[in-house]
């Protein structure tokens, strides 16, 4: 690297709250800005969000796996390809929650979301499973950036329900893909060009569920991170706090140079995700593989995740039933 090369200069906040109406913060949140601008440069810098499901203990325990793994492992990885590391330390995690469910019945069917960003020169490369969400903002444009993993933006994109519809439904907590209820888990990760004085949201469905896109934006543009993530977290509540609400803010003050000769991932499937790799980690089947239960609930049928069925007992011993979507009253 010249010692010319224009630094990534980012300015951050983030704020968990468990919200009014529920006893446990299952959510979990991080980011790492290395110090060594070498390793800024080459790795540039990580957030992530997660929202655990399984029930107390089991959620908190998943959301933390997730969080940890995925920041410790982003930094191991040898390659420079940011959207390779970033897949390889997810699905690291995926296992690691797989493998920690398999290990205590208590944990059986325990699951988290994420949504990981890394930051890097001039880009953003932010990956998601489940339904918490990445946001750009730029001047007044909001644009969401990962797409939810959940059976409502399904209908939404099959035509068969509005966004309007989806954020009311009934069905709208429930989620099609997370971490740490299979063996494998199928990443999807959107590049993205930074402009200087661009903000990045992370967020948990706490947040987007309850806070506009418009007064997202209103409220990331008129404050710095450190006060926005606050007043963020204060409009949930006011709307009514059902869930864990979690923020992080990120503000690019300066864009930086991609290190040079790096590869940009090559987008497949429409251009949205990067392809498979070879890293994905094989883990044995688990017998009696049961559902996760996000914020205390859950439903399932195939791969499909219900967090507002029926209570699931985090402290029972025995492994939920799974339910036909059908018979949900
Ligand atoms: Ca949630």
């Amino acid at each position: 690297m010249s010692a010319l090369a224009k630094q990534l200069r980012l300015d951050v906040a983030q704020l968990t709250d468990v919200g009014r109406k529920r006893e446990h913060n299952e959510d979990n949140m991080a980011f790492v800005i290395p110090k060594d601008s070498l390793v800024m440069a080459s790795k540039g810098a990580l957030f992530i969000v997660a929202d655990g499901m399984g029930g107390h203990a089991a959620g908190e325990v998943a959301s933390e796996i997730a969080v940890d793994t995925v920041s410790n492992m982003y930094y191991q990885e040898d390659s420079n390809d940011v959207a390779v590391s970033l897949l390889r330390a997810i699905r690291r995690a995926n296992a690691s929650i797989h493998q920690r469910a398999a290990e205590n019945l208590l944990r059986t069917g325990m699951g988290t979301t994420c949504v990981a960003a890394v930051l890097r020169g001039n880009m953003a490369y932010i990956a998601n499973v489940g339904d918490s969400r990445a946001y750009l903002l730029r001047g007044t444009h909001v644009k969401q950036i990962s797409q939810d993993h959940s059976w409502v933006a399904e209908q939404v994109r099959a035509g068969l329900l509005t966004e309007e519809q989806a954020r009311t439904h009934a069905q709208r907590n429930v989620i099609t893909r997370c971490l740490g209820t299979q063996a494998e888990v199928d990443v999807d990760v959107f590049p993205e060009e930074l402009h200087e004085g661009d903000s990045l949201v992370l967020c948990t469905d706490g947040l987007s569920g309850l806070v506009s896109d418009e007064e997202l934006q209103r409220i990331v543009e008129q404050f710095v991170p450190q006060e926005s993530v606050y007043h963020l977290v204060e409009r949930a509540n006011e709307n009514g706090g059902p869930d864990n609400i979690t923020a992080i803010v990120v503000r690019v003050q300066e864009v930086g140079e991609e290190p040079p000769g790096v590869r940009h991932p090559v987008p497949v499937g429409g251009g949205r995700e990067v392809g498979e790799d070879a890293t994905t980690l094989i883990m044995p089947p688990v017998a009696g593989l049961a559902m996760p239960a996000r914020n205390g609930e859950a439903f399932a049928s195939g791969n499909h995740y219900f967090t507002s069925g029926p209570l699931v007992s985090p402290d029972s011993d025995t492994a939920p039933q799974p339910v036909l979507p059908a018979k949900k009253a």
